[in-house]
């Protein structure tokens, strides 16, 4: 079914937010969405101001049956903020934030970004743990499990999450929490935007302040790399580490020497800061005379470098788990990069462990609790004619460092299929979420997302 004229005057004259079609001198500007070489043109792409315009538009896309794509900061790896003549509704100007500073709690609504909301809460000394960039929208970060800077003393971005408000597929706004729908509850904290448009969160805040972070580079040698990763691991709870390995870009506090050559490039926060944060980084700067070291005392939202709102990289990436980085792991690390010459190329490796791991698997949707390393390979391309190569590097990397381990998380998965989104949800919790997603959105309205089937319990043969 398509968009008729009268559909969109009527929705336009019902809403109290806004609505951009095709034609419209915003509508460009408006379907662009963070990662470079997603191009889609939806019909019209609807900015509603509060829950009730969103209730209208999931309305809309359930009686025209087009496709709904639910976006927050749109950076979806998988294309999944965007549609192609179907309806995006773009959370964007939803940003009200209401901060309970002696309750230590907030309300955000879904559109805020990790960044707007980390710098409110900084101003009362407070933060809630989400990911490595400021422009990531809290909608789909929240709703996939949110892994950045304080995840091994406050866990993931869910553990912080005491309540969600959520339009579901029939047009109700639910108030979802441990009490009142506890199932969606569950659901909703790891299984992304399959059961409906959350449109404000309630996160708990913790009192982080004056922390130690920044940026340290080192020369990535087989044996920098895994006495990295085994100092990370060994570290306090405070203290969570991001480790790009990576060819050094042309970047001005690096001397123009290494260049081009293998650095691993740190970025880490210690959240408790001062004597006990120099202690816990002074490991990690012995494993090699630093070729930059921009730790230091800072506020935390500090942690978080300028957004630049024109990039848009094209990037191919895999998502997996490893359990060790020993020196046989780093040193194919090093081939691998040294083989390829995408103009950029990146291991990530993520320490997890702490507050991630005490939580049971069972009590959220995301169930990779005792997982120890996140890692993630990527590679830049050009366009569609180097991207097969990129691909094809990337996922033979990928291979060699999960030795067929599929494991994944949900929040860096590309458009992989069926196969890799059930590796994202082990065992029960798979079931558990089919079941959930047939009793509130049993029409699969939110299908543009990493997918839970309707009716598809049990495991798709492919991976058996
Ligand atoms: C540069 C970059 C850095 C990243 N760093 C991290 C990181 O450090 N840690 C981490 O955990 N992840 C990270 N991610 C992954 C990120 O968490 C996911 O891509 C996430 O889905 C992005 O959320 P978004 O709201 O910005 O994206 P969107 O594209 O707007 O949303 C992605 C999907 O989430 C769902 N969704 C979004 N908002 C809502 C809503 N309000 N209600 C219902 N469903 C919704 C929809 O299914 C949508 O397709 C990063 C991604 C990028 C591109």
């Amino acid at each position: 079914m398509t968009l008729q004229t009268r559909d969109l005057t009527e929705l336009g004259s019902r809403l109290k937010g806004r609505v951009i079609e095709p034609g419209d001198s915003e509508y460009d500007a408006a379907r662009t969405v963070f990662l470079g070489g997603i191009d889609g043109r939806p019909a019209v792409i609807v900015r509603p101001a509060d829950a009730d315009d969103v209730a209208r538009v999931v309305g809309l896309a359930a009686e025209t049956g087009l496709e709904l794509a639910v976006r927050s900061g749109g950076h979806s790896g998988a294309g999944h903020s965007t549609t192609n003549g179907g309806i995006v509704l773009d959370l964007s100007d939803m940003k009200r934030l209401e901060i309970d500073v002696p309750g230590r709690t907030a309300w955000a609504e879904a559109g805020l970004t990790a960044g707007d909301y980390t710098i409110a809460a900084a101003a009362h000394g407070l933060a809630t743990g989400f990911g490595d960039t400021a422009s990531v929208g809290l909608g789909g970060l929240t709703l996939g499990g949110g892994v950045g800077y304080l995840l091994r003393k406050y866990g993931l971005t869910i553990d912080s999450l005491l309540a969600a408000d959520l339009v579901t597929a029939d047009g109700r706004l639910l108030r979802v929490d441990a009490q009142s729908h506890p199932d969606l509850f569950w659901a909703i904290r790891g299984g992304g935007g399959n059961f409906g448009v959350a449109t404000r969160f309630r996160f708990r805040l913790e009192p982080v302040d004056d922390v130690v972070g920044g940026m340290l580079i080192l020369p990535a040698t087989p044996d920098v790399i895994a006495g990295f990763i085994a100092a990370a691991e060994a570290a306090a709870d405070e203290l969570t580490t991001i480790a790009n390995i990576m060819p050094s870009p042309p970047m001005p506090f690096v001397p123009p020497e290494y260049h081009g050559r293998l650095i691993l490039m740190a970025l880490l926060v210690h959240s408790g800061g001062g004597e006990a944060g120099e202690r816990a980084v002074a490991p990690l700067r012995k494993l090699a005379e630093p070729i930059a070291d921009m730790v230091r005392p800072m506020k935390y939202p500090e942690i978080y470098p300028p957004d630049d709102p024109s990039y848009h990289p094209q990037a191919i990436s895999r998502t997996l788990f490893v359990d060790e980085v020993d020196r046989g792991v780093a040193e194919a690390i090093v081939g691998h990069l040294q083989a390829s010459d995408a103009p950029v190329r990146v291991a990530q490796l993520r320490v997890l462990g702490g507050a991630v791991a005490r939580v049971p698997a069972e009590a959220t949707a995301y169930a990779h609790r005792t997982r120890r390393i996140m890692a993630n390979v990527a590679a830049f391309y050009e366009g569609p004619d180097d991207r097969p190569l990129r691909e094809a590097w990337v996922t033979e990397f990928a291979k060699a460092l999960s030795h067929g381990d599929d494991a994944a998380y949900v929040n860096f998965l590309g458009d992989e299929g069926e196969a890799r989104i059930r590796q994202a949800y082990p065992g029960s919790t798979w079931d558990r979420l089919v079941e959930i997603k047939a009793r509130y959105d049993p029409g699969n309205l939110f299908r543009l997302n990493q997918n839970i089937p309707v009716g598809n319990k049990g495991t798709p043969a492919s991976i058996r």
